[in-house]
């Protein structure tokens, strides 16, 4: 297999890549823009294996992009590459109209000239794997779940960017005949998670000794998928998933915020006890504007089309992540100190 992974230098799609090379010896070329959220590191091992390359560029050119598959010829795209985090889009949307919306119409469009140019058993093995997420549905009550038939109800700059993309993409499965596959899923977490969200931001600061901030009184729920997990979901969609349909990939785990900070406290008091409990240094700061309340999702489409599970608990992940960030202060250390130092972000007053 040959396949482009368009922002393979993120949190999610380098763990894409890492499976792809490693787990299932696919040749790849990722295409990343190496935005602030970029990390060559994440799939610095990757080069030795002779089956991967990368290439510095932005899905929103067009040219560049048609030359890219020209010149890798892929049997599929799997495309990741956004602009993923909720509370920059809320004091900056511009960013995720221009890569969520008008860099997945480009990519579309060089897929599809691509498409167009192979011959009938190529055309039809050809795979183009949009990677959205569960956020298109909105907000749920105490109760229900998202299934792949859930109306798209999405709240946020990000969510909505994202929502116009997946329409886009089952435009051109409808349209043209492009054999594209959407893939929803919910919150993920894990190694290399740049240290923005929650779980990350909450281990760094808790070391540094800095206030835990919970936004509103944490009763906020999110369905946590460790990332290896979400990485195997997206191949299996690529490899047994029917063109033009959705799947949703969940974790079976819903956690309020709070009780995910409690659990990254009590590893942390295992693994590095400090003076004082980590658990004093939560604080709950002003919500996020217009926040979802509960997310969660049905995977049993994929269980029963795709033959995936998540294999991960949450605690046995969580344990792992925690392991992870205190192996690698190399890897993170310099985010901490330049490109992001865990201020807050996406306040703004509403109705001003
Ligand atoms: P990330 O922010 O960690 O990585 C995004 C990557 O895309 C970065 O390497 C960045 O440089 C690259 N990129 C951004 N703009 C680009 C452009 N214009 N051209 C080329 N590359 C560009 O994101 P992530 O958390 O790994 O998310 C990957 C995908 O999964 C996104 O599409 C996101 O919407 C979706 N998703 C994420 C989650 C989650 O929990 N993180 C959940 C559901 C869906």
């Amino acid at each position: 297999m040959r396949v482009i992974v368009t922002g393979g230098c993120g949190f999610i799609g380098s763990a894409v890549c890492r499976h792809a090379v490693n787990d299932l010896e696919w040749s790849i070329l990722n295409i990343d823009a190496l935005t602030y959220a970029a990390n060559p590191a994440n799939v610095s091992g990757l080069a030795a294996s002779g089956r991967y390359e990368f290439l510095e560029a932005n899905v929103c050119d067009l040219p560049a992009m048609t030359a890219a598959f020209e010149r890798f010829a892929p049997d599929a795209v799997i495309h990741l590459a956004a602009e993923s985090h909720v509370d920059r889009s809320i004091t900056g949307s511009a960013a995720f109209i221009q890569t969520n919306v008008v860099g997945t119409h480009s990519l579309l469009e060089a897929a599809r000239s691509w498409w167009t140019s192979l011959d009938d058993a190529g055309r039809t093995a050809f795979r183009f794997v949009h990677v959205s997420t569960d956020e298109v549905y909105g907000s749920l009550g105490e109760t229900g779940l998202f299934t792949e038939t859930t109306a798209y109800d999405p709240r946020s700059p990000y969510s909505a960017s994202k929502a116009a993309s997946d329409h886009l993409v089952h435009a051109w499965f409808e349209t043209y005949g492009l054999p594209t596959l959407i893939t929803n899923c919910s919150n993920n977490y894990g190694p290399y998670h740049f240290p923005e969200k929650l779980i990350p931001l909450v281990i760094l600061n808790a070391l540094e000794g800095r206030p835990l901030p919970v936004y509103g009184n944490g009763a906020n729920v999110r369905d946590w998928l460790y990332v290896d997990d979400h990485a195997r979901g997206i191949s299996s969609a690529l490899l047994r998933g029917m063109p033009g349909e959705k799947y949703n990939f969940g974790g079976r785990a819903e956690r309020r915020n709070l009780d995910v900070v409690h659990a990254i406290c009590d590893a942390l008091e295992e693994a590095v006890p400090a003076a004082t409990p980590y658990r004093d240094l939560i604080t709950f700061v002003a919500d996020r504007p217009g926040h979802d309340q509960r997310y969660a999702i049905d995977s049993s489409k994929a269980e029963r089309e795709l033959g995936w599970r998540q294999s991960v608990s949450f605690e046995e992940g969580l344990q792992q992540t925690v392991w992870w960030y205190l192996d690698n202060e190399a890897w993170w250390r310099p985010l901490r100190d330049g490109v992001y130092a865990g201020d807050r972000l996406g306040l703004v007053a509403r109705g001003v």
